[in-house]
């Protein structure tokens, strides 16, 4: 990884990827300049860089700071409309993100996951099985672990599955894992995209360099889409995997589970509930396979792994009914996911910031709703969508603690309690998974 020795790069947006890029860029023996918005009398991370000997340039951007420069680096929170990428656009200078400078120091290969939802549960299922079957596996990206710094501490012997956001993605040049995953393609994330075609673009840059890679396209509508948009044209990528049984003897076939020709197990024994969680599933199988994960390692991590925190996460099961955490639940489309999983009744809690949106979608796929708890900023736009919906019981109350509380007096036994709560948390919380501790903890305080 000479290419970048003696190359001028900037760095713009600091934060943790941003502090981990200026690092990694330093090692790989650039110059480093950084730019970042907090003024330099608040900015911890630009002072502790100044002291290093880096040149920083706090508290707006600048457009001339491109002049001289050979590659800028952003943070992936960074837009394109602020004034110094604009400018670097303009010189046609390349635009990474820590993604590529990750893929330039990594001696291990790269598994990487994209897709619009179920990403953070694939790329976790994936490094379990890898594990479970004697691999080591390391996660990174949007997962939470910042990629460049896993990158660098990883070794030929460990495998990196890395979550990639459209917003990582963006920001890619010559970044080819050895695997790469499209789990599916939706338009929730377009208001902070703007276009869709950019937002289609970011995931199709995965595949750029299509012919040193192995391609898992779950779903043929997201390929279509992709071609479509004239985004995806190597041939390479005719065929793709779906969640059943594929020329390669991996997928669900007949209520059963199938890698390599070899039943696993039957759907019943696997603990994520929700048949969107197949589709997850089938991707990880794929991907943990071509890397060895064994049908013994699959199965152990099937039986045993109930999803990640907050994502439709089981709870408790008190008196017959049964708790059930979905905070990530930040818009619609995932709440109608996480109802879909349920036959029983359910008590649905729901509410939270109002981003003036309405609730139309959700329209019809209240079947299996018996009673409604709202809260937050959205509290009335729900109760008037619940009471439009038919459904018998609404309350509203205040916080997620009283519609606990109030759910579990609404329940009776056989009862499904689910906190999906089809908004953004930042009314009441920091995050949503604030906010999902908050219903676990009350859920525990019920008897
Ligand atoms: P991401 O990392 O892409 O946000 P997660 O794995 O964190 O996805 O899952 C977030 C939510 O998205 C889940 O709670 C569920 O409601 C929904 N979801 C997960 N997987 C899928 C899928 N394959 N298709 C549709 N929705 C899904």
């Amino acid at each position: 990884y000479t290419q970048l020795q003696g190359k001028s790069v900037l760095v713009v947006g600091l934060a943790k990827s941003g502090m981990a890029a200026v690092h990694a860029l330093r090692k790989l023996g650039a110059i480093v300049t950084v730019n970042d918005q907090l003024p330099y009398k608040d900015n911890q991370d630009a002072q502790t860089l100044y002291k290093q000997g880096i040149q920083v340039v706090c508290g707006s951007h600048p457009p001339e700071l491109v002049g001289g420069m050979d590659v800028v680096v952003k943070n992936p929170g960074v837009p394109y409309t602020n004034p110094v990428i604009e400018a670097a656009m303009q010189r046609g200078l390349p635009i990474w993100t820590e993604i590529e400078l990750a893929y330039l120091l990594s001696e291990a290969p790269i598994i990487a996951i994209t897709g619009s939802n179920g990403k953070t549960t694939t790329t976790t299922l994936i490094s379990k099985m890898l594990i479970a079957s004697g691999i080591r596996a390391r996660t990174a990206g949007n997962i939470g672990n910042v990629a460049v710094e896993v990158a660098q501490q990883a070794t030929a012997e460990d495998v990196l599955v890395m979550e990639l956001s459209s917003f990582q993605l963006a920001g890619i040049e010559s970044f080819t894992p050895q695997v790469s995953v499209l789990l599916n393609l939706y338009d929730a994330h377009l208001d902070y995209h703007g276009h869709r075609r950019d937002y289609f673009a970011a995931k199709a840059k995965l595949f750029q360099h299509g012919e040193n890679q192995q391609a898992i396209f779950i779903q043929e509508a997201a390929v279509e889409t992709l071609r479509a948009y004239d985004l995806l044209t190597i041939s390479d990528f005719e065929s793709f995997t779906s969640i059943g049984l594929s020329e390669n003897g991996t997928g669900i076939d007949n209520g059963a589970l199938y890698v390599k020709h070899q039943q696993v197990m039957k759907l019943e024994e696997i603990v994520l509930p929700g048949e969107h969680n197949h589709e997850n599933i089938v991707a990880a199988v794929n991907a943990a396979s071509i890397f060895g994960a064994t049908t013994v390692g699959i199965r152990q991590v099937l039986t045993t792994f109930e999803g990640v925190s907050h994502r439709l996460q089981f709870v408790r099961s008190l008196h017959g009914r049964l708790f059930y955490n979905d905070s990530k639940a930040t818009n619609t489309l995932a709440t109608i996911t996480a109802l879909k999983a349920f036959k029983a009744p359910v008590i649905l809690i729901a509410g939270g910031l109002d981003r003036g949106q309405g609730f139309d979608d959700l329209k019809g796929q209240m079947k299996n709703v018996k009673a409604m708890v709202v809260f937050g900023e959205t509290k009335e736009k729900l109760t008037t969508f619940g009471e439009s919906e038919g459904i018998d019981q609404m309350k509203a109350v205040d916080n997620v603690e009283e519609a606990v509380q109030t759910a579990y007096t609404l329940s009776a036994s056989g009862d499904v309690v689910l906190l999906s709560p089809a908004c953004a948390s930042w009314d009441q919380f920091r995050t949503f998974e604030e906010r999902g501790d908050m219903f676990i903890q009350s859920v525990h305080t019920l008897n």
